[in-house]
C-alpha cells in the first residue's frame, strides 16, 4: 500500500567517484571511461525498458551516488532528458544532484541549472582541512565556499551541504561563521551525520589497528546536540533526525521515503518501492552492465501487511511530524489502542507527544528514537 499517494520520486544511482573516501562503503568506485560509457548505455536501457509508473506524476528526481558530478556532464543531461521523455514530470518537481566541491566548475553547474536541476547537494563533510585529509576527501575547505559561490552564480537557490561529525573536536565559533557565510551564498539545507566506522573501509581498519581514534560516542552525541542548537539559532530547523532546513526547503525526495511513499530507482544498487513491493537492483556493476535484460538484475519482495506497518512506524518516527494516526489506522494498526500502555509511559516521560492527528518523538529525544520504535512496533 502507498501511504503517501501525492508523491512519487525517481532515484538515479551514479556509482563513480574520483577516489574512494576512507569511511565510505557505498556502492561506488573509481572506473575508467569505457565502463562509464557502458554504464550509462545500460542505465538508458533500463529506463527505456521500464513499464512501471508511467501514469504517475513525478514530484522529485534525485541523482545520487557515488559522485554524479565526477562524470562528463553529457551523461547526466542525457539521462535527465530521457526521464523527461519517459515520465510525466511535475512542472514544479524538485530535481536534485549530489556533487563534490572539487568536481564542479561554472560550466558544469550552469549546464545542470539550464537543463532543469533545481537543487544541488554538496558533499562538504567538514570545514577543517585536517579532518578532510583524515576522511580521505580530495577537496579543501576553501573549495566548499568557492563551489557554493559558483552554484549561486549559476542560478541555484536551493543548496544543501552534507557534514560528518564525531571525528574530532569542532571549533563552534568558526562553524557558526562558516554557516552564516554559506547561508549568504544560498545554503538552505544541511544534513549532519555522525561518523560510522563501516567494515572494510580504510578508517575501520585504521581504527582496528589503533591508528585512528574517533570521538567517543557520548562526546559525539554532545557535539551533535550542540550543533542542533547552533543550527536552530541560525534558522535551520530539524525536520528529520539528521536533516535541517530553512522553512520551505526540506528535501521533498527524502521526505517521500520517510513518508513511505512510492519511488522508482534506476542504476546499480538502486531500490524501488511500488504497490507494496520492494525491488532491489544488483550491487555488482559488472553484472549490471553485462546483463541486457534488466529484469534479471532485479530482486522483488512483496511486503506483508505487518512489514508495511513496521516500516511506516520506523520511517515516520524519524521525521518531526511523526506518525499520521489515520494513515496507520488505514494500514490496519490502531496504535493508540494496541500500544496504549507504551504510549502512556512514553508521553508521561515526555519522549513523545500525541495530538489528535499525529504521534511524534519530541526533538530532544531523537537520539533514542530506536528504542522508542522498538516499543511502538507491533
Ligand atoms: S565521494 Fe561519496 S560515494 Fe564517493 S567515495 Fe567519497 S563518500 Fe563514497
Amino acid at each position: 500500500m502507498n501511504t503517501n499517494k501525492e508523491n512519487f520520486g525517481i532515484y538515479i544511482h551514479i556509482p563513480f567517484c574520483k577516489s574512494k573516501c576512507f569511511y565510505c562503503n557505498f556502492v561506488s568506485g573509481v572506473y575508467d571511461e569505457e565502463i562509464k560509457e557502458k554504464y550509462f548505455e545500460n542505465l538508458q536501457k533500463e529506463i527505456l525498458d521500464n513499464k512501471l509508473c508511467k501514469q504517475k506524476t513525478v514530484n522529485s528526481i534525485y541523482f545520487g551516488g557515488g559522485t554524479p558530478s565526477c562524470v562528463n556532464v553529457k551523461y547526466i543531461l542525457n539521462i535527465l532528458k530521457l526521464l523527461k521523455k519517459s515520465f510525466n514530470i511535475n512542472d514544479n518537481a524538485e530535481i536534485s544532484i549530489e556533487v563534490n566541491p572539487n568536481s564542479v566548475d561554472m560550466e558544469k553547474l550552469t549546464a545542470y541549472k539550464n537543463s532543469g536541476f533545481t537543487r544541488i547537494s554538496f558533499g562538504a563533510q567538514s570545514f577543517n582541512d585536517e579532518i578532510l585529509i583524515l576522511l580521505g576527501r580530495k577537496h579543501k575547505s576553501s573549495h566548499i565556499f568557492s563551489s557554493v559561490q559558483m552554484a549561486k552564480q549559476a542560478g541555484f537557490n536551493n543548496i544543501s551541504l552534507d557534514l560528518i561529525i564525531g571525528v574530532t573536536e569542532i571549533d563552534y565559533e568558526k562553524f557558526i561563521i562558516n554557516i552564516e557565510k554559506l547561508k549568504n551564498l544560498g545554503l538552505k539545507h544541511i544534513s549532519v551525520y555522525m561518523l560510522m566506522l563501516e567494515e572494510n573501509t580504510k578508517l575501520y581498519i585504521d581504527f582496528q589497528n589503533k591508528k585512528f581514534k574517533p570521538l567517543k560516542e557520548d562526546e559525539s552525541v554532545t557535539q551533535y546536540n550542540k550543533l542542533v542548537k547552533i543550527l536552530k539559532n541560525l534558522g535551520f530547523y530539524r525536520y528529520e533526525i539528521s536533516n535541517f532546513a530553512l522553512s520551505g526547503y526540506e528535501c521533498n525526495h527524502n521526505l517521500n521515503y520517510w513518508h513511505s511513499g512510492e519511488y522508482l530507482g534506476f542504476g546499480v544498487a538502486s531500490h524501488s518501492y511500488i504497490d507494496g513491493k520492494r525491488i532491489e537492483n544488483t550491487s555488482d556493476i559488472q553484472k549490471y552492465i553485462s546483463t541486457p535484460d534488466k529484469s534479471q538484475i532485479k530482486k522483488t519482495e512483496s511486503l506483508m501487511d505487518s512489514q508495511i506497518i513496521e516500516e511506516y512506524i520506523m520511517l515516520s518516527l524519524r521525521i518531526k511530524s511523526g506518525i499520521n494516526l489515520q494513515v496507520l489506522k488505514d494500514l490496519g494498526f490502531d496504535i493508540l489502542k494496541e500500544k496504549e500502555n507504551e504510549i502512556n509511559f512514553l508521553t508521561k516521560n515526555h519522549l513523545i507527544s500525541v495530538t489528535n492527528k499525529n504521534l511524534f518523538v519530541n526533538e530532544e529525544y531523537f537520539g533514542v528514537v530506536n528504542s522508542i520504535i522498538l516499543k511502538l512496533i507491533p
